[in-house]
């Protein structure tokens, strides 16, 4: 770095996802100067690009479709879906944190929706979710757009292009740090009331990967941001944090839950073999018990069109075929054997049944329409990593906490680099909810 700038701001967020921004809003919105330093030349993280699943406990979009629901069912949840995962990775749950973030969920989502965001509907996801509890939001760019529009009206600073790459300590707290910009600009950010690190995972990262899970392929593809290099977490260890589930950085099926509700996978024989809408987990050991671990995703002219960026997001080749017959030889499969396949899935589909009789499967395209207008779109089932479970112990404040388990002074995390619940990794919508609403814990605790 050159010649260092310095400057002055109560409240530091580094990195602009939904944890740092549900952080930076929440602070400025309870009076601090606040200032959040992101990466990449645009906020929103892997939230703008994401499904736009989020699982919230309480929320009046389920009290208004008679849902009834509570922390203590979402907790339950979680510490069920913990145990799955236990035998793999053995994580870390950190229950207390769990439950502020439960008992805090529903307040998360009307928070979302008083500051503009809209939502569509709520899935069933009853493998994971023992009631309906995910919203969807079929315009995640508006975790880029509304969060604009809010941080300008409260004044915030927002530097884009900017990196991270120390934390500044006086004193046993952390008091600010140094950010790069664009030409090798050094700038010192001094923060007088706290720093709060929400820079995401480190999935982009193959080195970290390779060091923490050298059990699995460190460069299998990664769809989100490039930038998920675990800055955060490497800042966080200097500066005296306690990292754990490092490990835990698990394989899944490459799809987006979005475009899988409208496709089916076959096998090389063109027959399905599992609920393709299922917990991951479960979806990545149906795969991986296929000869070979082959198989592919199957959609209709409709989905092409309709969710054409979710399966331009899918990192495999994709060919269309006018005819099923011609899906059928590219796949190697009995053409009447695939077609066999499609009518009885298209009868499911529009027969209205609640769940698939055949794998149980109970989300289905809407409207109820089958696999039925050509070309047809092909793509192979592909295993990479979305997200990681990794992250620095946080008090349930959102407090850093360090190997002894003491909060570092001035230092506070949130999102995929926080590890309190980040173990109950395969629930979906998790992710997106927790960094909306421990990200606002951590704006108000840095406020205290
Ligand atoms: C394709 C895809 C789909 C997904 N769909 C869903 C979903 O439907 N539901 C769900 O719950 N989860 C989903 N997830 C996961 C979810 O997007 C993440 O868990 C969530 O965005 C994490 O939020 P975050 O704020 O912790 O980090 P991120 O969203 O990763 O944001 C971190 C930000 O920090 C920035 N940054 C990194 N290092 C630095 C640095 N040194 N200095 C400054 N800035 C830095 C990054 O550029 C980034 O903008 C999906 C993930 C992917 C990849």
């Amino acid at each position: 770095m050159g010649e260092k700038d310095v400057l002055h701001t109560d409240v530091l967020v580094i990195g602009a996802g939904p944890s740092g921004l549900a952080a930076a809003q929440t602070a400025a919105a309870g009076g601090a100067s606040v200032t959040i330093v992101e990466a990449t030349g645009e906020i929103g993280g892997n939230a703008a690009f994401s499904t736009g699943y989020l699982a919230f406990a309480g929320t009046s979009a389920q009290r208004k479709l008679g849902i009834a629901d509570s922390p203590d069912a979402y907790l339950a949840d979680l510490l069920a879906e913990v145990e799955h995962r236990r035998e793999l990775f053995d994580p870390e749950f950190d229950t207390a944190v769990a439950e502020r973030f439960t008992r805090e969920s529903g307040a998360g989502f009307e928070y979302l929706r008083d500051l503009g965001f809209w939502f569509d509907r709520i899935v069933s996801r009853p493998l994971q979710h023992s009631v309906d509890r995910t919203v969807v939001m079929t315009a995640p760019a508006q975790f880029r757009d509304v969060f604009a529009d809010h941080l300008e009206r409260l004044g915030v600073t927002v530097l884009v292009r900017r990196r991270a790459r120390e934390l500044v300590r006086a004193g046993g707290a952390v008091t600010g740090a140094l950010i790069e910009g664009p030409g090798g600009t050094a700038t010192e950010v001094r923060a007088a009331r706290g720093v709060i690190v929400t820079t995401g995972g480190y999935q982009a990262s193959s080195a970290l990967r390779a060091r923490h899970r050298p059990d699995a392929d460190p460069d299998s593809p990664y769809p989100g941001l490039d930038t998920n290099l675990g800055d955060g977490h490497l800042m966080l260890e200097q500066a005296g944090a306690a990292l754990v589930n490092m490990h835990m950085v698990p394989e899944v099926v490459l799809i987006a839950s979005r475009l899988i509700e409208e496709c089916i996978a076959v096998t090389e024989d063109g027959v399905r073999f599992h609920d393709e809408t299922g917990p991951e987990a479960l979806r990545l050991r149906a795969l991986r018990r296929l000869p070979g671990a082959i198989g592919y995703y199957l959609c209709d002219a409709r989905t092409a069109q309709g969710k054409a960026q979710l399966l331009a997001d899918v990192p495999a080749p994709k060919k269309t075929f006018e005819s099923l017959a011609g899906v059928a030889r590219a796949i190697d499969a009995d053409p009447a054997v695939l077609a066999d396949t499609i009518r009885r899935w298209n009868e499911t589909v529009e027969s209205g049944v609640p769940a698939d009789p055949e794998f149980g499967r109970v989300v289905f395209p809407r409207p109820r329409t089958g696999i039925t207008t050509p070309p047809y779109t092909v793509v192979p089932m592909v295993v990479g990593t979305n997200i990681s479970a990794g992250g620095s112990r946080v008090s349930p404040d959102m407090e850093v906490l360090d190997v002894r388990a003491r909060p570092i002074a001035g230092l506070y995390a949130a999102g995929d680099c926080s590890a309190g619940i980040s173990a109950a990794i395969g629930i979906g919508g998790l992710h997106l909810a927790a960094g909306i609403t421990l990200g606002r814990v951590a704006g108000r605790s840095a406020c205290a």
